[in-house]
C-alpha cells in the first residue's frame, strides 16, 4: 500500500518541486521560477500564458500547466499510457507534475498491496487528504485502473528518489492473504510491467521491478510473503517476449 507522502514530498527544496496543486496558477507560477530571468522574460512567460489562456478560453486555463518551462508535453484528460486501462484521475494533491522521462529518468517498477478494496484503494486516491497515490491499481479480475500519469511522479513508495525513478502499481488485496493474488491480476500486472519495461528501456530483473518493502527505508510490509516473484518476473519476460499465453495461465509449480 502507500499510505504516505514520498519522502521529503512536495515540501522539497530542489527547483523541481512544483507541487502538483500549483497547476493552474499560470503567470504566478512562471514569475515564481523567474529567479535568474530578466523582468521581462517574466513578464513575457505571464503575458504569455494569459494570451493562451484568453484564446483557450476559462475552462482551458486550468489545463495551460503544461505550457510552463520545462513541462513541455501536450496531455489531454483521460490520456493512458496502458492500452486496455480505464483512468481515474487521482486528487493533484497526491502526486507531483513532472515530465518524465525527460526530468527524472524512469527505471524502477514498485509492486505494492493495497491492503484494501479497489473502490476503496480508488477513493483514497482521489482524496486529497490521503497524500499518497499510485500510477495504477490492478484488481484480481484483472481490470487495470490508471490514476496517475506516467509522466508524474506518484507518491507511493514514501521515498522521494525512488518515487521520481518509478512507476507504482498496487494490487488489490491484503498480504497475508495468498488467494487475492488471481492468476487474472498476475497477468494483467504482468502485462502491464512488460509495457512499462518496454517503453523505458527497464531490465526485467528483481533490481528494477521491486517490492515497496524493498524500497530504502520502507515501513510498509507490501507485496509481502504471498506475492510469488518467480512467477511474476517470468510472466513480464513472457509478455515482453510477446510469448504471453491467455489471461490467466497458470505456470507450473
Ligand atoms: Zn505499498
Amino acid at each position: 500500500m502507500s499510505g504516505e507522502v514520498g519522502g521529503r514530498g512536495k515540501a522539497g527544496k530542489a527547483g523541481k518541486q512544483q507541487g502538483g496543486g500549483e497547476q493552474g496558477k499560470g503567470g504566478g507560477a512562471g514569475a515564481g521560477r523567474g529567479r535568474g530571468r530578466t523582468r521581462r522574460a517574466v513578464l513575457f512567460t505571464g503575458l504569455g500564458l494569459f494570451a493562451a489562456g484568453a484564446v483557450a478560453g476559462r475552462d482551458e486555463i486550468a489545463r495551460l500547466w503544461w505550457l510552463l518551462p520545462g513541462v513541455s508535453k501536450p496531455r489531454k484528460e483521460g490520456e493512458l499510457d496502458h492500452a486496455g486501462a480505464s483512468w481515474t484521475a487521482a486528487s493533484p494533491a497526491n502526486w507531483r507534475l513532472a515530465d518524465r522521462p525527460d526530468d527524472y529518468r524512469v527505471d524502477r517498477i514498485v509492486v505494492h498491496v493495497t491492503q484494501g478494496g479497489f473502490q476503496s484503494s480508488v477513493d483514497a486516491f482521489r482524496n486529497p487528504w490521503h497524500r499518497a497515490s499510485a500510477h495504477y491499481i490492478v484488481r484480481q479480475d484483472g481490470h487495470i485502473e490508471q490514476m496517475v500519469r506516467e509522466l508524474d511522479v506518484a507518491f507511493h513508495a514514501a521515498n522521494r528518489s525512488m518515487n521520481e525513478r518509478s512507476i507504482g502499481i498496487e494490487h488489490v488485496g491484503y498480504v497475508h492473504r495468498r488467494q487475492d493474488f488471481t492468476d487474472a491480476m498476475y497477468a494483467a500486472s504482468a502485462k502491464l510491467a512488460a509495457d512499462i519495461c518496454r517503453r523505458y528501456g527497464i531490465p526485467v530483473d528483481r533490481k528494477h521491478i521491486l517490492g515497496h518493502s524493498e524500497v530504502p527505508g520502507a515501513d510498509h510490509t507490501d507485496p509481502g510473503p504471498h506475492w510469488d516473484w518467480d512467477r511474476y518476473l517470468r510472466m513480464v519476460r513472457e509478455a515482453l517476449a510477446g510469448r504471453a499465453g491467455p489471461a490467466g495461465s497458470a505456470p507450473p509449480a
